[in-house]
């Protein structure tokens, strides 16, 4: 059974070794401020984050403030998001928390996690990743990469993202969460995939209890 003392230390060797390999890990998502991820953010869910940049790339030059979005008619803003896969959700969700921030913030995203969570539509992942990318505060956002990646390194046995959330805020260091959270979704788009996880040549290998770790490389000719 591995001590919380040495799991801290592995997860800093995780982050030393991803670091290395993933020196540009940024967000996928395109924004140049609160507002910009927010929206973002609803538009990433099952979506993927490319598309979600080359819808975005137009619109966030035409709508800047929350009042632009409200005032979009419900079908016209649902026409320019329609690439985008449940869009219809998306136009109400993305007009709720825009009417949201107008009535109760005065058109800003608020940098409080309380009052991001009080917006409707938004959880824990978006408000956590809103927080630690657009605000710069220590937060980790529990996506699907953060979650798989983090269960297969053995830092966590949970599988809902809150609980997730709540075991990695006690092992990865305060001003290591964000990019924590950036290295895992690169190691999980890279190698860590969801379906096939390339154990065999993944760096992390030797820090990584996932079962797969232990099985056999494939032959190699002439041995
Ligand atoms: S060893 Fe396998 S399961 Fe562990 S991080 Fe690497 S790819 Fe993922």
């Amino acid at each position: 059974m591995e001590s919380s003392e040495a799991r801290r230390k592995r997860v800093v060797e995780i982050l030393r070794i991803l670091r290395e390999l993933y020196p540009h890990a940024k967000l996928a998502l395109a924004f140049s401020n609160p507002l910009e991820l927010l929206i973002a953010l609803i538009l990433a869910a099952q979506a993927r984050d490319e598309l979600v940049n080359s819808v975005t790339s137009t619109l966030f030059s035409q709508y800047r403030r929350a009042a632009d979005w409200v005032a979009i008619p419900e079908e016209q803003l649902q026409n320019e998001l329609q690439k985008i896969n449940f869009y219809r959700n998306k136009t109400r969700a993305i007009q709720k928390a825009c009417r949201a921030l107008l009535d109760r913030f005065g058109g800003k995203v608020p940098d409080r996690l309380d009052d991001l969570l009080s917006l409707p539509g938004v959880g824990r992942k978006t408000a956590n990743i809103v927080l630690g990318n657009a605000f710069g505060q220590s937060a980790i956002g529990v996506d699907t990469h953060v979650g798989r990646v983090s269960g297969r390194l053995g830092l966590t046995a949970q599988t809902d993202p809150d609980k997730i959330e709540a075991d990695l805020l006690v092992l990865v260091p305060e001003p290591d969460r964000v990019s924590f959270c950036h290295l895992l979704q690169a190691h999980g788009r890279a190698v860590c995939t969801a379906r096939n996880p390339g154990c065999a040549g993944c760096n992390l290998r030797d820090l990584c209890p996932y079962p797969t770790r232990s099985s056999p490389s494939p032959p190699t000719s002439g041995i």
